[in-house]
């Protein structure tokens, strides 16, 4: 399936400069959805997977799925002040400034093996953050799963060396 014809691409957006990809035109589109779940089940049926980690907000649209069809948990790693227990919690660099994640102390048991999902991979440093959570759990970090990856921003090398789903390039 071409899914770059179901990317919106959008300039100038959040701001002047910057080519936005618009996962929503491939939400919206029946075969797009169940194809780009398909192929990251397809990937990763066979991987053991206890627990998919979704980061807020898109990685939730297709971890809580993926998880679903993997016969996984789904965890969700969010921006500060959103989750009610006690949390682990790693902060991060953005162009301007800091962000945070966080996750529940208790979202994940000591050694259970942990796929992390977004929909998009760009300098890399939010998944990069969750991947600190799920150390500072003390859990396995199998791989991550993206829908897509912005290449010339290199995020890979930010990553821990585990495998890397992507199914589109740019
Ligand atoms: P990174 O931390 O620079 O890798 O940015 C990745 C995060 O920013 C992900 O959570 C994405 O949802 C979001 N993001 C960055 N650029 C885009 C884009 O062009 N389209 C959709 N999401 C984006």
């Amino acid at each position: 399936m071409d899914l770059k014809s179901l990317i919106r691409d959008v300039p100038d957006f959040p701001k002047p400069g910057i080519l936005f990809r618009d996962l929503t035109t491939l939400l919206q589109n029946q075969a797009g959805l169940r194809y780009v779940i398909d192929q990251l089940v397809e990937k990763h049926a066979n991987d053991g997977i206890h627990y998919v980690a979704g980061i807020e907000s898109r990685g939730f649209i297709f971890g809580a799925p993926l998880a679903y069809r993997l016969g996984a948990g789904f965890i969700p790693l969010r921006k500060p002040g959103k989750l009610c227990a006690p949390v682990y919690a790693v902060e991060y660099e953005l162009e301007y400034g800091r962000d945070r994640l966080e996750m529940h102390q208790d979202a994940i048991e000591p050694g259970r093996r942990v796929l992390i999902v977004d929909d998009l991979i760009a300098t890399g440093g939010t998944a990069a953050a969750a991947a600190g959570l799920i150390q500072q759990a003390q859990a396995e970090l199998h791989g991550f799963a993206f829908i897509v990856e912005l290449t010339d921003l290199g995020g890979r090398q930010k990553l821990p060396d585990v495998p890397i789903t992507t199914l589109v390039t740019y």
